[in-house]
């Protein structure tokens, strides 16, 4: 995008950069944000003159830490434990943990910095942040996984709070290693509190949690098409990923009437031109959850097409949703999409799309969501979740169902609101301004913070 603002958001960068060198992921985030609340910023000079973005973009705290374990066969390994706690501006941090072998500073810093503008734009008293291991979770035993989550969570206790910081679910971390960090958080502190969000029903957990993410990002798609008079009734849908944001958002694209066509992980990605329906789904999430197998399985199983080493992007569908991860759907794949007719591309995972994709779409006037607003149906039922432990009640899925909507129906309309370019709207500048404004605001209230 090309601005007359360049020079300020050049010159932001630069320094930025300087100050976090070595750190791509991190600087691909801030970009994204300075680009479109920059030029904001010029027009509220308060925001300004606070130099509140270049306060944004430092964490309140980052803590480094050793995770010793060992092996079923006794040998002693080390992983290295974050967690990057940004900012506290509007309630407690909040953000999941990742246990992948790419786990770094960077990834986990761009990760909490969008973080941050995602839980405000809930509306909830959120703060943002985000953690996490190099721990390779894959191939790993039950005995392993424990090992390795006990010793997280031994260093990890001390700083996290149900009124400080409360983490919760990412890739590599689903219900079995909520469970166990909770397990024992709960012997260390003695108390048992809402310190995790994702937990399992009979200690704790929220209804729907889980579906959270995938139904939210679908309700923000739906809007989206609503909006431009369309829905999903018979439209594709490509997916990627086939863990917990994937499975669920192919779960209610099923539910309004569309028709999901592929599945990947990081092997491969599956194409079912017939659509994958309730049986099949109910196929995979036994493959990936209990199994814990691969994604091609279901093509030798149900007789599609399986591609190795290989993206859902080129094949032809109506609405894509990218659910695996950072940076997966580049400026090659968007081309490919455009050509194929795409009408929308909703993001599941965080910053799946490269800036370069991004730019492809809005030229082509595709309606695009970034994952700051369309995924943040996680957190937001990960807020409902802290709000019942607090109260020490449960709601009903229905309660719980009609406040994501209502959520997602909220966060649409504040993209919409913040968003406008001319004619279109640009939900990249809305989510970033509305998510900006009630950050910003705290800020300047509690003083110099
Ligand atoms: P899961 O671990 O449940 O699933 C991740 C999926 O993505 C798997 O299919 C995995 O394949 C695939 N994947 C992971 N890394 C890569 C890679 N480098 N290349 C290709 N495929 C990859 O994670 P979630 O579904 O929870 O998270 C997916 C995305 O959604 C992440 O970006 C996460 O940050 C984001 N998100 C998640 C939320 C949640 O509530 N869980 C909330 C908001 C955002 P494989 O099994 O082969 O590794």
């Amino acid at each position: 995008m090309v601005n007359k603002f360049d020079e300020q958001i050049q010159a932001f960068m630069r320094k930025t950069e300087l100050r976090n060198s070595n750190e791509p992921e991190f600087i691909q985030a801030v970009h994204e944000v300075a680009e479109t609340v920059i030029p904001f910023m010029t027009k509220n000079k308060s925001y300004k003159k606070a130099n509140i973005l270049e306060r944004l973009v430092e964490p309140e705290r980052v803590v480094m830490f050793r995770v010793p374990w060992f092996t079923d066969k006794g040998e002693y390994m080390v992983n290295r434990g974050y967690r990057v706690e940004m900012n506290s501006a509007i309630g407690p941090y909040k953000g999941g943990l990742r246990f992948h072998p790419s786990v770094n500073l960077s990834i986990l810093k761009f990760l909490a910095f969008e973080q941050v503008f995602k839980n405000s734009l809930t509306t909830l008293p959120l703060g943002g942040g985000k953690g996490g291991s190099d721990f390779n979770p894959k191939g790993r035993s039950d005995r392993e996984i424990l090992c390795f989550c006990q010793s997280f969570m031994t260093e990890l206790s001390r700083h996290i709070g149900s009124n400080t910081d409360v983490p919760a679910g990412d890739i590599g971390v689903g219900s079995r290693e909520i469970g166990y960090l909770f397990g024992q958080y709960k012997r260390i502190q003695n108390e048992f509190t809402g310190v995790l969000t994702g937990k399992g029903l009979s200690y704790g957990g929220s209804l729907i949690r889980p579906e959270a993410t995938g139904y939210g990002a679908v309700y923000f798609a739906h809007q989206m098409l609503l909006k431009n008079k369309m829905d999903f009734q018979g439209l594709s849908v490509a997916i990627s990923g086939s863990g917990n944001v994937a499975q669920f958002v192919c779960e209610k694209v099923i539910e309004l009437g569309g028709v999901p066509v592929s599945m990947s992980d990081s092997s491969g990605f599956i194409y079912d031109k017939n659509g994958i329906d309730t049986e099949k789904l109910k196929f995979i999430k036994k493959l990936k959850n209990i199994k814990r197998g691969r994604i091609k399985e279901y093509a030798a199983h149900y007789g599609c097409e399986y591609f190795k080493d290989k993206k859902p992007w080129g094949i032809k569908s109506d609405v894509a949703f990218p659910c695996a991860t950072q940076n997966e759907l580049d400026e090659e794949s968007a081309k490919e999409l455009v050509k194929n007719g795409i009408k929308c591309v909703t993001e599941g995972a965080n910053m799946p799309t490269t800036p370069q994709a991004i730019e492809v779409f809005h030229k082509n006037n595709v309606l695009f969501s970034p994952g700051k607003a369309s995924n943040a149906g996680g957190v937001a039922t990960s807020g409902l979740e802290m709000s019942q432990n607090s109260l020490r009640i449960s709601w009903t899925r229905e309660e719980v169902d009609s406040r994501l909507k209502d959520i997602m129906i909220g966060i649409h309309n504040t993209c919409v609101e913040f968003g406008k370019d001319g004619k279109q709207i640009n939900y990249v500048k809305g989510a970033n301004i509305g998510g900006f404004i009630k950050v910003a605001d705290a800020m300047i209230a509690q003083g110099h913070v």
